[in-house]
């Protein structure tokens, strides 16, 4: 299949560098092939989206919604085939891929709905015959910059909002999940989007960085590592470019003695591994409270020995493999130097050989938290465990992150849940479920490293893609 970029309207071939998108169970499997955007087509995307912006935002919010609803109705009917399309070039599970596919569409839903909510607020004035309006605006034209772990449903919660609340776009989709971006960007165009509203350039650090410089968008959303994350801050600070960054976690699932330990185990295991472990929520650190710690290191450990490995488009796999050799290579170093630093592994010591980016699910013993593991995000299915004396201690190694973006507790202790609640800085908090999972409708985001400026989803995407107006609204003398 071969991609092509989109802007002004237009899908164009691209002037810049060939690419191909491989399949990471099988990587001489090319899926989709380009060409990304030269520096002048990422000019062109920029003006393109500068000329459409002023009548995309005075339309009717409702004409607007209305693109939207087509287009998720187009990403529903589609979700199968997309979802094995996502599979192939990410490499997560079918079933997982496919939800994935349809979370995109209700995220579209969503924010079509923001068409029939309040959109500003009136104050009184103390002045006779005057109401203040609080009115929202939206910031103009959007840089997005997207990771590769959710292909089409992280693009769809920036893409969704911008779109809605009036702003153009330009979206430089990961290079290594290009089909998915051509998927939802021919959705959208095909639901009836103007020319220029969405434009879609593929490239890599390069042209993320000429969306950011570039003086004609006015704001930049990114999702992606915390190191990326912080250089775009640093960037948009010195422009003074509002910035929204979603950004790494290392997070951490505790279990304490009253816990369902059969319950715990398998949101553990969900949380560390589905996805291969490749979500910014994954679970990647166990606290245990000490008394139910070996009971529960053999249910995750055999659970984790039990998962079935393999092709993510065959029936019964439970786990694909990494999204490329570097992510694969990251994960087998990680869990060599945590071996190297006094780790223990319980599950998933020996590497893959054979083709495919695999690795196993593996669960590691820690000789404490001084280990490396401990700070560095791998982005891969390996989740490391210390014990902890009680509650208190286990929700102080909880915070011992520099990341604080999602966390789990298992607990049947209503007074411990609630003080979880206040103790742990997290943007993220599952009580007795697994540390990843999200709803379009509630904010999403993180805390410390792992997030910066205003939330995604819900409402709070409101918070960046628009700006408020205050009007003093007299009454004529
Ligand atoms: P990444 O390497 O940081 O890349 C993210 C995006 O930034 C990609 O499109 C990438 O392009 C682009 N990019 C790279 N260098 C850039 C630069 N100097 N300027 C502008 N853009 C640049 O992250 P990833 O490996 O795709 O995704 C995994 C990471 O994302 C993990 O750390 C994960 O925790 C985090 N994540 C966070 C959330 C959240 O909501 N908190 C959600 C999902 C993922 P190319 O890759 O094409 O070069």
């Amino acid at each position: 299949m071969d991609l092509l970029n989109l802007i002004g309207g237009r899908w164009v071939e691209g002037d810049g560098e060939e690419f191909a998108d491989t399949n990471p169970a099988r990587p001489s499997e090319v899926v989709a092939r380009g060409r990304f955007a030269s520096a002048a087509e990422v000019e062109r995307a920029v003006a393109a989206a500068r000329a459409a912006a002023p009548e995309w935002a005075a339309m009717p919010h409702h004409a607007r919604a209305a693109v939207l609803v087509a287009a998720a109705d187009l990403v529903d009917a589609a979700a199968d085939e997309w979802g094995a399309e996502l599979a192939r070039e990410e490499g997560k599970t079918l079933p997982e891929a496919v939800a994935e596919v349809r979370g995109s569409a209700r995220i579209l839903r969503y924010y079509a709905g923001e068409a029939d909510r309040e959109s500003g607020e009136i104050f009184a004035s103390p002045r006779p015959g005057e109401n203040v309006l609080v009115v929202r605006k939206p910031i103009g034209v959007a840089g997005l910059i997207t990771p590769f772990n959710f292909p089409i449903v992280i693009p769809a919660w920036k893409i969704a909002p911008a779109l809605s609340y009036g702003n153009t776009v330009v979206w430089k989709p990961s290079s290594l999940v290009p089909l998915l971006a051509y998927r939802l960007a021919q959705a959208l165009t095909s639901a009836g989007l103007p020319d220029g509203v969405l434009n879609l350039v593929y490239g890599e650090a390069e042209a993320g960085s000429a969306i950011v410089d570039h003086p004609g968008v006015d704001a930049i959303s990114f999702t992606g590592s915390t190191a990326v994350g912080r250089a775009v801050i640093a960037r948009c600070g010195e422009l003074g470019k509002p910035v929204q960054t979603e950004m790494g976690g290392k997070n951490a699932s505790v279990v304490l003695a009253d816990a369902d330990l059969d319950h715990a185990a398998e949101q553990v295991c969900l949380g560390a591994f589905r996805s291969t472990g490749q979500k910014c929520t994954a679970t990647s650190r166990l606290i245990v409270a000490s008394p139910v710690a070996d009971e529960l290191l053999e249910r995750v450990a055999e659970r984790a020995a039990r998962l079935v490995v393999g092709d993510p488009l065959s029936p019964g796999v439970e786990m694909g493999p990494l999204v490329s050799s570097a992510a694969r290579d990251r994960v087998t170093s990680g869990v060599a130097r945590a071996v190297d630093e006094g780790a223990k592994p319980l599950a998933g010591s020996s590497p893959y050989d054979g083709e495919g980016w695999f690795v196993p699910p593996t669960v590691l013993d820690l000789p404490g938290t001084g280990v490396d593991f401990w700070r560095t995000e791998l982005f891969g299915p390996v989740v490391g465990v210390v014990r902890a004396s009680g509650t208190e201690e286990a929700l102080g190694l909880a915070n011992l992150s520099d990341h604080g973006l999602s966390a789990a507790i298992f607990t049947r202790d209503l007074g411990v849940a609630l003080r979880a609640v206040d103790r742990l800085d997290v943007g993220v908090l599952h009580i007795n479920s697994e540390s990843a999972g999200t709803f379009p409708y509630v904010p999403f985001g993180g805390v410390k490293q792992s997030g910066f400026g205003p939330k995604e989803q819900g409402r709070a995407a409101r918070e960046f893609f628009t700006h408020t107006m205050t009007v003093y609204l007299g009454a004529p003398a």
